[in-house]
């Protein structure tokens, strides 16, 4: 296996007015993602510490302007930021409505956003559009084009023999000419090989731990062959 020399969180990117910043990318504990244009703010995975990291970067009035949350699947890190983001924008009195996009069976999500609503639903000052993605179709937020795409995400089974596929998305998000290409956690997959190339940049897992693990996560030589093919990459999600 091929040493990848690790840097430190956050990653950030920037071309003109497309930014991304990653606080953080740690398996079993958080991820956590800001995407901004001139024009908008959205999150990528809100894990835990999604909003002391925000709160720390763009401030309240920025926070209340996040549009758009994009969550790859229900796993804990990934989502483990959800409630208190949540929660503080009603705290805050945000009116604006938020979309939340996630995958097709991503059962995590809805239960987290059902027990939301039934503690803070009668006095919520904002609306919530959970937004479940059952087709890779292009669509626009703010300028934004967003292509999701299908990966090929397991976790073990209760047997320790085998893994089972859970729903796992992808994005591609396009401003300004200018593509941003997140994988989310995936095995080496077709379509994550496809939206990766010719990227602007490419966020690519490479969360195995050895090559034994290479069903459930990419190793560092399979993430570089991706990675490699986009203009610039970050490798994320790299065990410690
Ligand atoms: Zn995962």
């Amino acid at each position: 296996m091929r040493k990848v020399p690790k840097s430190k969180y956050p990653f950030v990117w920037q071309k003109d007015d497309f930014y991304i910043k990653i606080f953080c990318s740690i398996p079993n504990i958080a991820v956590g993602i800001l995407l901004k244009t001139d024009k908008s703010y959205f999150i990528i995975d809100p894990g835990d510490g999604i909003l002391r990291d925000l709160n720390k970067e763009i401030g309240t009035d920025k926070l209340l302007q996040v549009s758009d949350l994009f969550i790859s699947h229900g796993h804990h890190d990934h989502v483990g930021g959800l409630w208190s983001f949540l929660t503080y924008q009603n705290v805050m009195r945000r009116t604006k409505p938020l979309n939340i996009y996630y995958p097709k069976g991503g059962v995590e999500i809805e239960s987290l956003h059902k027990a939301f609503n039934n503690v803070y639903g009668k006095e919520l000052s904002y609306k919530i559009n959970l937004i479940r993605i059952d087709k890779a179709k292009t669509f626009q937020r703010k300028g934004v084009k967003i292509k999701p795409f299908f990966v090929n995400h397991r976790e073990p089974a209760p047997d320790n023999n085998s893994s089972v596929l859970i729903p796992s998305i992808g994005f591609k998000f396009e401003y300004d000419g200018k593509t941003i290409c997140y994988g989310g956690d995936t095995a080496y997959c077709d379509s994550l090989v496809q939206m990766a190339e010719g990227s602007d940049l490419a966020i690519i897992e490479a969360g195995a731990t050895s090559e034994d693990d290479a069903d459930l996560h990419m190793t560092f030589d399979q993430a570089i062959e991706i990675g490699e093919t986009a203009g610039e990459y970050f490798l994320v999600h790299v065990p410690d």
